[in-house]
């Protein structure tokens, strides 16, 4: 049996990373097994689609390095890979159903559905369909569809009593009363079947052998086996995902800030961290291993790894395990990976393309600090930039100079003239010269540093000082004292 899994996304915004989780499942364990992994948009809910969206999905499937053997895109063996170009196949299933009296239609209008969900909040009743044209007389359903313009919906004949048993492959066997099921829509009245009859048709149609979904739709399970054993259909391999939480153990959602694929890309996260972290996220090699590449994680990834518990959103865990993976890269990769990110976030100033000469040397100091790519422009724009650099003059007093301008001013002056005397213009010999200065003026080195890490770079925080200050040279180095030493003239004080 060759193991064929498919991704089901509905194409109604930014996919979240709970839902990529599952495909990124879903595509390791067709990988795992050397089975094929499709995608497939269900687009059945005509008022939810979204423009675009299917082209957003692509994107962070393929951000994040996950690759399909079928879909809408490339087509495949099963095409149409979009369920709104595959009516006609949902139709026979409904045909079919009516034809064995598995499904009946039903004339209710949303009016009649309405009141009755009112009447059952009142009572406290579950709400659900009661079977009102379930057992109608045929001509009466018939004639009051007339009535409706020939609107009406498919609905499936849930058995009366007894239990159905979904064997999930985490949980093992999961019953439920088929009481607690009501007959629901397997066709809507605009045409389109419902995701419960879209899938299941779909799944059969297309050789699906497992189903990875979020266990949100463990109880919808039922149904879909109740569907196939009325299309005389073989189910799939069920495998419900445990819930994704947000730090605060509720389900992770927007207010935990970032949730789309496409904003963690925009953050500057690496998709190899991003992909080992949702791998992660309820799968586990073992006890220990944290950081693994693409194709160990592939090697390893089955059911048995597979949790039932919940699994926490953790954003520090996914930061810092980017950390890692920065530092992992060499030095060419990394110079590749951040070169996109200068030449569309530093200032305009600075001319494009961005001179790749100047980055190289800067680039191993700022590997070994960085988080997130991003953070690599607020790092390097100053050995970019030419004349003066964007801060405020105030901010040279930091804390040890407070109050204390003409301290500060001093302090700066003398920084430049003994930096004019280093030779040569090593970080050691700057060290040296500063720490040395430091003593003199019997200041604490951290307060005189911070002016001069100011000056030289516009940033509080900035790569380690004398590296940086090597880097820039002598000549820039010191117009940028002399030009902060002009600004702490203009500060009040
Ligand atoms: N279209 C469903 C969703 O967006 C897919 C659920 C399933 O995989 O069966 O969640």
């Amino acid at each position: 049996m060759t193991v064929r899994v498919r991704y089901g996304p509905s194409p109604t915004g930014e996919p979240h990373v709970g839902n990529i989780r599952t495909a990124l499942f879903d595509w390791l364990f067709a990988r795992h097994h050397g089975g094929q992994f499709l995608v497939r948009i269900e687009d059945t809910d005509q008022r939810r689609t979204v423009e675009g969206a299917e082209e957003r999905i692509f994107d962070a499937l393929r951000w994040l390095g996950i690759d399909w053997d079928e879909g809408p895109d490339i087509g495949g063996p099963y095409a149409p890979y979009r369920q709104s170009q595959r009516l006609p196949l949902y139709d026979e299933a409904v045909e079919k159903l009516l034809a064995d009296g598995a499904a009946y239609r039903c004339a209710c209008t949303p009016e009649r559905l309405d009141a009755l969900r009112k009447v059952q909040q009142s009572h406290k009743q579950p709400p659900g369909y009661d079977g009102h044209c379930r057992s109608r007389p045929l001509a009466e359903v018939e004639r009051e569809i007339a009535e409706h313009e020939g609107r009406f919906v498919v609905r499936l004949r849930i058995p009366e009593d007894g239990v159905t048993e979904v064997v999930d492959a985490l949980r093992g066997a999961v019953s439920f009363d088929n009481a607690l099921l009501d007959d629901h829509v397997l066709r809507k009245a605009d045409g389109y079947p419902t995701y419960h009859l879209a899938s299941v048709v779909d799944d059969a149609a297309m050789a699906i052998t497992h189903v990875f979904r979020g266990d949100e739709w463990l109880s919808s399970a039922p149904r879909h086996l109740l569907l196939y054993r009325a299309l005389a259909l073989e189910p799939p391999v069920f495998v419900h995902l445990p819930v994704i939480l947000g730090p605060d153990k509720g389900k992770l959602s927007k207010r935990h800030g970032a949730v789309s694929v496409r904003e963690y890309a925009a953050q500057g996260f690496l998709p190899e961290a991003m992909m080992n972290f949702l791998a992660l996220l309820g799968w586990a090699k073992d006890d220990r291993t944290v950081q693994m590449s693409v194709d160990e994680i592939i090697a390893a990834f089955d059911i048995d790894g597979l949790g039932t518990t919940s699994a926490t959103f953790d954003l520090e865990r996914l930061t810092s395990m980017n950390g890692a993976y920065i530092r992992d890269l060499s030095a060419d990769a990394f110079l590749a990976r951040v070169g996109p990110w200068l030449e569309e976030r530093l200032p305009a100033a600075v001319p494009r393309p961005v001179d790749a000469g100047i980055l190289r040397p800067v680039a191993p100091l700022i590997q070994e600090r960085v988080k997130l790519l991003s953070e690599v422009v607020d790092y390097t724009d100053f050995f970019f930039l030419e004349g003066p650099l964007p801060y405020a003059g105030e901010s040279l007093l930091g804390k040890g100079f407070r109050n204390d301008r003409s301290g500060a001013l001093a302090a700066l002056t003398e920084v430049r003239s003994v930096l004019a005397g280093v030779e040569p213009w090593t970080a050691e010999r700057i060290e040296a010269a500063l720490r040395g200065l430091a003593d003199r003026l019997e200041l604490k080195p951290g307060v005189l540093f911070t002016p001069v890490r100011i000056a030289v770079t516009g940033r509080t925080v900035a790569p380690p000082l004398f590296e940086t200050i090597a880097l820039l040279g002598k000549e820039r180095t010191l117009a940028r004292l002399q030009d902060a030493a002009e600004r702490l003239e203009q500060v009040a004080g």
